[in-house]
């Protein structure tokens, strides 16, 4: 991640905040698994759960990812090229892990959260469309929101109308309805 500068502050923050999730679930699962960090035994622990995700909360899976090297690419597994197959395996078992909705927001809110995320920490996997619809939502999906299905349908054909280097470049929903309109009505 260092190094990597994101398309606002805020993206910046939220990423920050967290990463910063990550590590702290991860050191749970070591303390209360008895296994020492830096050790081969942390290792082992993080394939075990990169390999069988569903009865673990998806920042331990990311985390576990994190701390793995792809022994077909050499990568941080998960981030290695696109046509590397054992990345792209670990980077789709990677959504079979546990989103526990937070206490009062709406239902589906940790998913989106986790997928954007994943999005977000992936870009080279996905297109400058999708990078953008899900990096410049993910702020608000973390304040606790969850766009309607028709508002998310409704970002998506704004974008949809950006260049792909316009989709990487923009800061903010405002700035996408803007360039989207200066192509002339949306539904015209
Ligand atoms: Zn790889």
């Amino acid at each position: 991640m260092a190094g990597q500068r994101w398309r606002n502050s805020r993206l910046a923050q939220v990423i920050g905040e967290l990463t910063a999730e990550l590590d702290h679930a991860w050191a749970e699962l070591l303390g209360a698994s008895g296994v020492a960090p830096g050790t081969p035994d942390e290792t082992a622990l993080a394939w075990l759960v990169a390999d069988d995700p569903t009865g673990y909360g998806w920042r331990v899976v990311d985390a576990a990812l994190d701390r793995l090297t792809c022994t077909e690419c050499g990568a941080t597994l998960t981030r290695g090229p696109v046509g590397c197959g054992r990345c792209g395996y670990y980077h789709g078992v990677r959504f079979a892990a546990r989103e526990v909705d937070r206490p009062d927001v709406p239902a589906g809110n940790e998913h989106a959260i986790r997928v954007a995320f994943a999005v977000a920490r992936a870009r080279h996997r996905y297109s400058p469309r999708a990078r953008a619809g899900y990096e410049l939502v993910l702020p608000s999906l973390v304040a606790g929101d969850l766009p309607t299905t028709a508002q998310a349908q409704a970002a998506k054909a704004l974008i949809n109308r950006l260049t792909p280097e316009e989709c990487d470049d923009v800061a903010s929903l405002a700035e996408v309805e803007r360039l989207a309109h200066r192509r002339g009505p949306v539904n015209g």
